[in-house]
C-alpha cells in the first residue's frame, strides 16, 4: 500500500470522502464493481471512529429490548457471512450474561431473548449458540464476578475483530482492484457545476498542495464530520463512547453487564491480551475535531464494573482509554442509548449522497446500497461483488489446517504461541512475510512489550507495507500499543528509531514523531 496523493489526477466515477470503515466498503465494492474510485481520508485510515468501537461483530442483544428485530437480524446476517469471508479478520467471540437476585431481566426474559437471537442468526452451531450455566458452573466461569446474590447465568456466541485493521485491509483491497486511496488528503471543498456536485478540491496535508479532483458521482462518508454543515446537523444525532483498557481478566471471554445506576448495557471485552471496558454513550455537542475521554467518563465505567467485580478496579488499573463518536439519524428519543443505530442514505440537492449511522457489523451491507445508487446514476450494470466474498488477506486454504501449519512454522522460529495466533488475525496470508522477516533477523521474534502479543517484525511489515504517515499511525491503529500499554518518552523513542530506517525519517523527523505521541 504506497502512498501517492500524485495519482488523484484525472477523472474518477467515484469520489469518495471519509476512510472509515464506511468509506473502505464503499470504495472497495465500487473497485470490485469495476468503477474507477478515489477515496480520501484527511487523517490516516480509521482515524476517527472506526478505530474507537468496542470492536464487535455483533447482532446487538440488548437492541432486542427496543424490538428492532430487523436491525439484529440483518447484524447477525453480516455476522455469519464475515466469520466465513474473513476467519482471520473476525472471530467468535462467546460473551457471558449473568443472572442476579435484583438483575433487570430474570433467566425467563434472558432465556427468551437468548432463544430470539438465535433464531435471528439462523440457528448457528454449538459454538455460538446459547446455553445456560447453572449458579456454580457460571461462577466457576467467571471466577472474578462477585456471586454474593449470583443466581446463574447464560453464555452465547458473537464475533470481534480488530476495526482499525479491517477498515486497512478493504482499503488494501480497493487498492488492489485500482482505486487511489490516500490518507492525509483532506477534502476542503466540493465542486459544482449547474448546481451539481461533480468533484472536489482536495489538500494534501503533507505537502500542503491541493488538487481538484473531478468524478461523475461523489459520496460523503465523512462520519461525525457531516454535522460540519447546518443541512447534515438536521440529519445527525451524536454521541460520545469512551472505553478503558485495564489488566486481562482470567478469562477468554466476554461479559454483557447492565450498570445498576441507569440501566445501561456495557461490555468487559478480552482483547489483545487486555481487558476494554465500555461503553459510555451520551449526547455530544463538542469540538468534533477532539473527542476526548473525560474524568467523569472513567469514573462512570469504573462504578458500574466494580459493583459487579470481587475485587476493584481503581484508576491506578487503567491502561489506557479511547473516545469515539456514533452518528445516529436525527431521532427525539430521550437518551441517546435508545435512538436507533440504523443507517441512511441522504441525497442533498446537489446529487451528492451522505452516509449517515450504521454500524461497523453492517457497513458493508449499507455500502452495496450506495453504491448500487452510484451505479444506477452512472448506468453501470454490475452488481454488489463483496457479498460472500474472501476478503484481500484470507488464506485459500481451509483456515483451520492453514492456522496450524503457520502457528507451527512461527514457533519453529522462536515466535511464541500467543504471537503467532495474533499474528494470524492481524495479516491473514501476510503472515508469511512477517515469517520470512524473523527467518532473516532472528531477534524480530521478540516481543516490543513483554506483557503483549505483538512482534518487532510484525510492527516493522506494517512500517513497510501499509501506509503510515506517522508513528501514531502504526502504534495506535496499525498495531494499538499506545492505548494497549503505557510506553514512556523512552520507549515510543525507541519504537520511532526501529521504524525509522523503512520510513525514512532522520534525527529531527524521530524527535517530532516521538513528541507527538507522547503530547
Ligand atoms: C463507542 C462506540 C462503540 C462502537 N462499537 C461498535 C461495535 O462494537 N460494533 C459495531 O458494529 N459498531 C460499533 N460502533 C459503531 C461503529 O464504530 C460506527 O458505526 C462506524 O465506525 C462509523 O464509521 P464511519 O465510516 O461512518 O465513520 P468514521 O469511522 O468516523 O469515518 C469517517 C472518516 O471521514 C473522515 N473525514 C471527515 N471529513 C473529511 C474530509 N473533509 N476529507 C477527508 N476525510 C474526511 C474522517 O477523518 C474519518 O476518518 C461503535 C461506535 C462507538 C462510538
Amino acid at each position: 500500500m504506497k502512498r501517492d496523493f500524485a495519482a488523484l489526477q484525472g477523472e474518477f466515477d467515484l469520489l469518495v470522502c471519509g476512510g472509515g470503515i464506511y468509506g473502505a466498503w464503499t470504495a472497495y465494492d465500487a473497485a470490485l464493481r469495476g468503477l474507477k474510485v478515489a477515496l480520501v481520508e484527511q487523517g490516516d485510515w480509521a482515524g476517527a471512529t472506526s478505530s474507537a468501537s468496542s470492536k464487535l461483530i455483533h447482532g446487538g442483544l440488548r437492541y432486542l429490548e427496543t424490538y428492532d428485530f430487523k436491525l439484529v437480524r440483518k447484524a447477525l446476517k453480516e455476522r455469519r457471512m464475515l466469520l466465513q469471508a474473513a476467519p482471520h479478520r473476525v472471530w467468535p467471540l462467546r460473551f457471558g450474561v449473568p443472572v442476579y437476585e435484583d438483575s433487570r431481566n430474570g433467566t425467563l426474559l434472558l432465556k427468551a431473548g437468548l432463544m430470539l437471537y438465535d433464531l435471528l442468526a439462523g440457528f448457528p452451531d454449538g459454538q455460538m449458540r446459547h446455553r445456560h450455566l447453572g449458579q456454580a458452573h457460571f461462577s466457576e466461569h467467571f471466577p472474578f464476578l462477585d456471586d454474593a446474590t449470583l443466581k446463574g447465568g447464560f453464555t452465547y456466541g458473537d464475533a470481534q475483530t480488530d476495526d482499525a485493521r479491517l477498515v486497512l485491509e478493504l482499503v488494501a483491497g480497493a487498492m488492489a482492484h485500482g482505486a487511489v486511496c490516500v490518507n492525509y488528503a483532506r477534502l476542503v471543498a466540493w465542486i459544482e457545476e449547474r448546481a451539481q456536485v461533480c468533484g472536489a478540491t482536495v489538500l494534501d496535508v503533507e505537502s500542503g498542495i491541493t488538487a481538484q479532483v473531478r468524478a461523475r458521482q461523489c459520496v460523503s462518508t465523512a462520519g461525525q464530520w457531516t454535522t460540519a454543515t447546518e443541512q447534515g446537523r438536521s440529519w445527525c444525532r451524536l454521541s460520545k463512547g469512551i472505553h478503558l483498557v485495564l489488566p486481562a481478566l482470567p478469562t477468554n471471554e466476554a461479559i454483557l453487564l447492565t450498570a445498576k445506576e441507569d440501566g445501561r448495557v456495557f461490555f468487559v471485552i478480552p482483547w489483545y491480551g487486555r481487558t476494554l471496558l465500555g461503553t459510555t454513550d451520551t449526547d455530544y455537542r463538542g469540538d468534533i475535531d477532539h473527542v476526548m475521554v473525560e474524568e467523569a467518563d472513567v469514573e462512570y465505567l469504573l462504578a458500574v464494573a466494580n459493583r459487579y467485580l470481587k475485587t476493584a478496579w481503581t484508576r491506578a488499573d487503567v491502561i489506557g482509554s479511547y473516545a469515539g463518536v456514533r452518528v445516529m439519524k436525527q431521532s427525539d428519543a430521550a437518551h441517546p442509548s435508545d435512538a436507533s443505530r440504523d443507517w441512511e442514505l441522504k441525497t442533498a440537492a446537489s446529487g451528492l449522497l451522505y452516509a449517515i449511522g450504521g454500524k461497523l457489523t453492517s457497513a458493508r451491507e449499507d455500502a452495496t446500497l450506495i453504491v448500487d445508487k452510484v451505479c444506477a446514476r452512472l448506468g453501470v450494470v454490475a452488481g454488489c461483488a463483496t457479498r460472500g466474498r474472501g476478503f484481500p488477506w484470507k488464506p485459500q486454504q481451509d483456515f483451520a489446517a492453514w492456522s496450524a501449519e503457520v502457528a507451527a512454522a512461527a514457533q519453529r522460529l522462536g515466535i511464541d504461541a500467543e504471537c503467532a495466533k495474533w499474528l494470524l488475525h492481524r495479516h491473514g496470508v501476510r503472515v508469511e512475510q512477517v515469517l520470512r522477516m524473523v527467518e532473516e533477523a532472528p531477534q524480530l521474534a521478540a516481543r516490543i512489550v513483554p506483557a503483549l502479543p505483538f512482534i518487532h517484525a510484525d510492527l516493522l511489515l506494517c512500517a513497510r507495507d501499509e501506509m503510515a504517515v506517522h508513528l501514531s499511525d502504526l502504534l495506535r491503529r496499525r498495531m494499538p500499543l499506545l492505548i494497549l500499554a503505557r510506553l514512556d518518552a523512552l520507549a515510543v523513542r525507541h519504537l520511532a528509531e526501529l521504524v525509522a530506517p523503512v520510513l525514512g525519517w532522520d534525527e529531527a523527523r524521530v524527535v517530532q514523531e516521538t513528541g507527538a505521541c507522547c503530547a
